[in-house]
């Protein structure tokens, strides 16, 4: 069996890189704009969201709930929808980016399809408003209803803050999403919780938070909310509102199949791409993570993932000499 050395992480790392080609520069570029762009937007914004707190005298918790509540929703909903334009378009630009080429669901069987769409719809909504809902309240009662998050303008974050604190909630919430997500793999969990999730052996965009409220409620939401709850009054509420922009769209993204090579949030180091998620749809074996492949790597969960890829380059290889 082949042994995991530093410089076959590395190798792996620069070959994700490279095989980006030109979308490499437009990652860089985008990450650079966002860099550059959100701290002005961020000073614009947060003078507005604070006369609309004390023009309406909303509770700071009750702002931070309904806010990120309705905008994740809708947002969820934005970028399923532009996902839904690809999957019609067919364009070349997009499907050259797709990370397998099995049909989409709606093109094997209309019927059935219509069927899942409906019942994925229901969870998705139940879960959005019934359950996000009542853990926010359970939370209210638990901690208070102090605002958790600071509000105020002087204590916007900076750009060291900033990358700190989102790297901080990045790497625990994996760890803690790695770790429950492995939970639900035990064949007792499996069967009556996780396999709904596992419905789509394709993964689509839509199925992102098509989960069992069980695992919404411990494999998705709180290890979102952990780190946050930790971070607490040093985390600024726009840093949580952004970090929530980027979880949705990340975790929709992961499950579109399609990995752009010009998408910046890719370009972080040893990421779990769309790719990497779409192999655990498709073989249900391995690949845990959610964010990183660190624990992956660590415990051996993603071997099978890089055979699969080895033997099907070794074949386009041989293909191409022929
Ligand atoms: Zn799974
Ligand atoms: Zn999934």
């Amino acid at each position: 069996m082949e042994k995991i050395t530093i410089s076959t992480l590395l190798q792996r790392e620069l070959k994700r890189y490279s095989d980006r080609g030109l979308g490499l520069i437009f990652g860089i570029v985008w990450g650079l704009l966002l860099l550059k762009f959100v701290p002005p937007f961020a000073r614009f914004i947060w003078p507005i969201a604070l006369n609309f707190i004390a023009q309406y005298e909303v509770e700071r918790w009750k702002f931070i709930f309904y806010f990120t509540w309705l905008f994740n929703c809708t947002w969820y909903f934005f970028i399923n929808l532009c996902f839904c334009l690809i999957y019609k378009l067919e364009w070349k630009i997009f499907e050259r980016s797709r990370v397998h080429n099995e049909p989409w669901p709606w093109k094997v069987n209309q019927k059935e399809w219509r069927k899942q769409l409906n019942k994925t719809l229901k969870v998705i909504f139940l879960n959005n408003f019934v359950i996000i809902p009542s853990l926010v309240l359970m939370q209210a009662q638990i901690f208070g209803t102090e605002s958790t998050y600071s509000f105020e303008i002087e204590e916007l974050p900076d750009a060291k803050t900033f990358f700190l604190q989102t790297t901080f909630c990045m790497l625990l919430e994996d760890f803690l999403f790695t770790l429950s997500h492995r939970l639900l793999h035990i064949p007792f969990f499996y069967k009556r919780v996780h396999k709904q999730h596992h419905q789509y052996n394709i993964s689509i965009g839509i199925c992102a938070e098509y989960a069992h409220p069980i695992e919404f409620v411990f494999g998705n939401s709180i290890p979102f909310a952990i780190p946050c709850l930790i971070l607490g009054r040093k985390m600024h509420a726009f840093t949580y509102l952004l970090w929530n922009v980027y979880r949705v769209a990340n975790t929709v993204y992961g499950h579109s199949g399609y990995e752009f090579d010009w998408v910046f949030s890719d370009l972080l180091p040893f990421m779990a791409t769309a790719r990497y998620h779409d192999f655990h749809h498709s073989h249900n074996v391995g690949n845990y993570s959610g964010s990183f492949i660190f624990w992956d790597i660590i415990f051996e969960w993603n071997k099978d993932y890089y055979k699969h890829y080895a033997k099907i380059e070794q074949q386009s290889k041989q293909t191409k000499t022929e």
